[in-house]
């Protein structure tokens, strides 16, 4: 066998010469869009037309474009006018740090196959735990995303919960978990992926403020408990996706105890407030959870995609793919916390922990405050910016970087509304100035953002304002 392509790939000249024209590259990126000097953050275009771009490229272009190419077809988080999804600017540090893993690639699965990664996620959920406020029996570990992390913990509830043996035996009786109806999706598809069924998701109503109805749960647990379902998990959102709005956890918390059931918080989003000295009080509560999610590539400067999964007790953590009924192990000497794969969903997984390891010994534990007090406070004030403009309605007062809003006009209806705001959010996907998502909430669309850049600025969010205002005024015309 001729192996000449194998010794191009693998040189290691190539790797250097390669690398640093893309760290050149990037770092060019880097300057023009976080200093506002790229004039836009996507250059849309059809899913049709990208596939076509694509297509063509692989048979007729110069593979010297290759990387320049992807960077101008996708979205910039780094300016400071992306304010859509959650995803976050990471850190170039972080990024850097993930091709660490990237070429060398330990499994993580077993000790062996990664042993200072695997040391790292020890020191890191641990931090983590303690900043929860858990105590010495906790454990965690990171895991592929908050949508598995999510699935895994309420597979720990069942198993710490539920007297029968479903890991084993398969289920017999009805179960159920309690939820807000403003949590995630990803809660959802976790019961219906272990077979709970539509009645075994019991949706809390969300008040006037998009919050859980905690003065409903009692209500809706003893009705389940009629129906011949066992509830055996309550989830709270830290917030939820939408709205960005908190769920009290500390009322949560008080009602799982009561009824001796598993209490998870979805942090997935805003789990990192417990880093912020000001707005640590989002969370309070947080601490009685059973266990908890927070994402690293929303709210904690970290490429996609990286989740601590924490435990109180890390017994639980041990016992969830494990096939006996009992599994005893957080603080004996068989505590193999070393071997990942487990406590994981995952066999195989990347070295994640380097990041967040990266970002606290470079930076200090400040770092995670700063992000997220800086953000906070942007949607504060980006709240009472549209509070101020009655051309703008807002959904709900923010808790956090996330903001929901529309624009509205006297003479016009609900539906002509509705249309006007998508009509607008379309108009400003395709011009690629700025980046903003979108809503329905309650039959009502909104144009959502969250604040993910900390160099977005009052400015920025002024100018998008008057934006919003000019398409608004366009459309109404041709109209
Ligand atoms: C983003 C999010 C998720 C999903 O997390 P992924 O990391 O995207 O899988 C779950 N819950 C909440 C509240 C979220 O914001």
């Amino acid at each position: 066998m001729d192996t000449s392509l194998l010794k191009i790939a693998y040189s290691h000249e190539n790797f250097r010469k390669r690398g640093h024209e893309l760290v050149d590259q990037l770092a060019n990126h880097l300057e023009a869009a976080l200093h506002g000097k790229s004039n836009k953050v996507i250059h849309w275009n059809l899913p049709e037309d990208e596939y076509a771009y694509w297509k063509g490229f692989l048979e007729n272009d110069d593979e010297s474009q290759l990387f320049s190419e992807i960077v101008k077809h996708t979205t910039h988080v780094h300016n400071p006018k992306y304010i859509g999804h959650q995803v976050c600017p990471p850190a170039p540090l972080a990024a850097l740090s993930g091709l660490i893993s990237n070429l060398l690639n330990n499994g993580m699965a077993i000790y062996e196959m990664g042993m200072a990664p695997t040391a790292i996620e020890r020191i890191m959920t641990e931090f983590i735990c303690s900043s929860i406020g858990y105590g010495d029996n906790s454990r965690g570990f990171l895991t592929s995303g908050g949508t598995l992390a999510n699935l895994t913990a309420l597979l720990s509830a069942r198993k710490a919960i539920v007297k029968h043996d479903v890991w084993n035996k398969g289920s017999t009786d009805d179960l159920g978990i309690m939820v807000c109806e403003e949590a995630h999706y990803c809660v959802d598809r976790a019961a219906k992926i272990m077979g709970l069924g539509e009645k075994g998701i019991i949706k809390i109503p969300a008040n006037l403020e998009f919050k859980m109805n905690s003065s409903l749960l009692e209500e809706y647990f003893q009705k389940a408990k009629k129906d011949g379902i066992t509830v055996f998990a309550i989830v709270g959102s830290a917030p939820s996706t939408a709205t960005g709005i908190y769920d009290d956890l500390k009322a949560i918390a008080a009602f799982a105890k009561k009824h001796n059931i598993w209490f998870h918080v979805d942090g997935a989003h805003g789990g990192a407030s417990i880093f912020s000295a000001k707005y640590r009080h989002t969370v309070r509560g947080i601490d009685q959870a059973d266990s908890v999610v927070i994402d690293g590539h929303k709210m904690m400067m970290m490429p996609t995609i990286t989740t601590a999964l924490l435990f109180k007790s890390g017994n639980h953590s041990y016992a969830t793919f494990s096939q006996q009924a009992d599994y005893l192990l957080v603080k004996s000497e068989k505590e193999d916390w070393y071997n990942m794969a487990k406590r994981t969903f995952e066999c195989t997984k990347t070295m994640m922990s380097i990041q967040w390891y990266t970002l606290l010994k470079t930076y200090g534990q400040g770092i995670f405050d700063e992000y997220v007090t800086t953000l906070y406070d942007l949607g504060h004030e980006f709240g009472e910016m549209i509070e101020k403009d009655d051309r703008f309605e807002m959904v709900v007062k923010p808790m956090s970087n996330i903001v929901c809003f529309r624009y509205v006009m006297d003479a016009m209806n609900k539906n002509e509304l509705n249309q006007l705001n998508e009509s607008i959010r379309q108009q400003l996907l395709e011009e690629g100035e700025y980046y903003i998502v979108q809503t329905k909430l309650r039959g009502i669309h909104y144009l959502r953002t969250t604040i993910m850049n900390p160099f977005t600025t009052r400015g920025h969010l002024e100018l998008l304002l008057d934006k919003v205002k000019d398409f608004a005024k366009k459309l109404h015309l041709k109209h």
